[in-house]
């Protein structure tokens, strides 16, 4: 009995709370955006709702960040995969630009023991994390929920609620959240290597065949991740890929089973509704030049914690539109020039660019000003 009453307590005491009428704050969506919120959140009582019966079981994410992401992401070195200093861009398989660090700049960080962790440090801190839980509609008027779990269908009524949904962008939508969005799928998998490769580069391709996308080869300690991005026939690109990688003698065996998703450029216009707050690919918070998200969460979390605790999510509204949406729209606009026609400006700017450029660790962040230091 000992053993099992905590079990059945843990049960219990999520059934009260989906059948209670008023919740605190409710945040739907257990992926980084919404742990992270969570974990932020300091005097107020937190229930996520997540769809999936487990978190961490299938992620969708390389996990490159910055070391100032990293930093902020409070990574432990446990769940670091790679550490880099130098990103090679490989262009029509003719031409290397070498971006160059005197020391790391970015990591790979292992996507699903960081959301693991985070779910445990968001249950330490006394929050409540529902698995199997789906947000089917939010009415940001009444501040309710219409919730299907195990228990059935149910109405739940919370004072502030957070979509954190992903690049689904059903429930933002429906809301009224704003942002501009661009859906794009990217493909990858983890590979043997066939030839000594330096374990400190990411190496990223452009080529006519990847059309408005790019491939990387990234050294991890779990094998090389291989992986395609583009705006329509990812698995077929990545194929082409993969062959041409392995023609070249790069990469051998799939040691992996294929895993992927959505990714977006865009950047997010309006965050708020009421007592609504969007976060993450929700809003497409994301640096559009690598569709990489995680930055972007690392410091809109901590905002939204705050203005969350402090009931006033104007302030978090605020924040967003002066500081991150500039920024990130700036991203975008680059990326659609960048990527425009196959990618044709960026080969063709990359042939008349220096071969070895200085990389700035805050450049893993801000691509743009990895672009102008190359033209400078
Ligand atoms: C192939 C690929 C590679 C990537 N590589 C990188 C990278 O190297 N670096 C980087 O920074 N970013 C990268 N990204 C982007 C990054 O993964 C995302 O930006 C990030 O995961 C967004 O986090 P999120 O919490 O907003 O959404 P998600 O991680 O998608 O989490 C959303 C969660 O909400 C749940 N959910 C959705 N709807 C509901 C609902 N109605 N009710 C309950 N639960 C719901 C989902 O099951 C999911 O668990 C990559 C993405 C892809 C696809």
């Amino acid at each position: 009995m000992s053993v099992l009453w905590p079990k059945i307590s843990l049960l219990l005491n999520r059934v009260i709370k989906l059948r209670s009428t008023e919740l605190d704050v409710l945040i739907v969506g257990g992926g980084t955006a919404g742990l992270l919120t969570a974990l932020h959140i300091r005097n107020r009582a937190v229930t996520i709702l997540e769809q999936r019966r487990a978190i961490g079981a299938s992620t969708h994410c390389s996990g490159i960040v910055s070391i100032a992401t990293a930093e902020r992401l409070d990574i432990p070195e446990e769940i670091i995969e790679g550490v880099y200093s130098r990103l090679v861009l490989h262009v029509d398989n003719q031409r290397r630009l070498v971006f160059e660090a005197p020391k790391s700049v970015a990591v790979k960080i292992a996507r699903d023991e960081h959301v693991k962790l985070l779910k445990q440090l968001v249950e330490d801190r006394g929050h409540e994390v529902v698995l199997g839980a789906r947000a089917l509609h939010i009415d940001p008027m009444h501040g309710s929920t219409v919730v299907h779990s195990r228990d059935g269908v149910k109405t739940l009524k919370a004072k502030t609620m957070v979509i954190a949904e992903g690049a689904l962008m059903k429930l933002s939508r429906e809301v009224g959240l704003r942002c501009v969005s661009l859906k794009l799928g990217g493909i990858q998998a983890y590979f043997e290597v066939s030839q000594r490769i330096d374990g400190e580069s990411i190496h990223v391709y452009t080529h006519n065949f990847l059309g408005k996308g790019f491939g990387w080869v990234v050294p991890t300690r779990r094998g090389v991740l291989v992986g395609v991005l583009s705006e329509r026939m990812t698995f077929h690109r990545f194929k082409v890929f993969i062959a041409m990688l392995k023609k070249q003698g790069i990469i051998s065996r799939r040691t992996s089973p294929f895993f992927g998703g959505t990714v977006l450029r865009g950047y997010p216009l309006s965050v708020t509704k009421s007592s609504v707050a969007g976060i993450g690919d929700a809003v497409a918070m994301v640096k559009s030049l690598s569709s990489g998200g995680l930055y972007a969460i690392s410091l809109a979390s901590r905002v939204l914690a705050k203005s969350v605790d402090s009931n006033n999510l104007k302030d978090y509204g605020k924040w967003v539109s002066k500081k991150l949406s500039p920024q990130l729209a700036l991203q975008y606009g680059c990326a659609k020039l960048a990527f425009l026609n196959n990618a044709v400006l960026l080969r063709t700017l990359s042939g008349i660019v220096k071969r070895k450029i200085h990389l700035h660790p805050r450049d893993f962040d801000d691509h743009t000003k990895l672009i102008i230091r190359a033209l400078i």
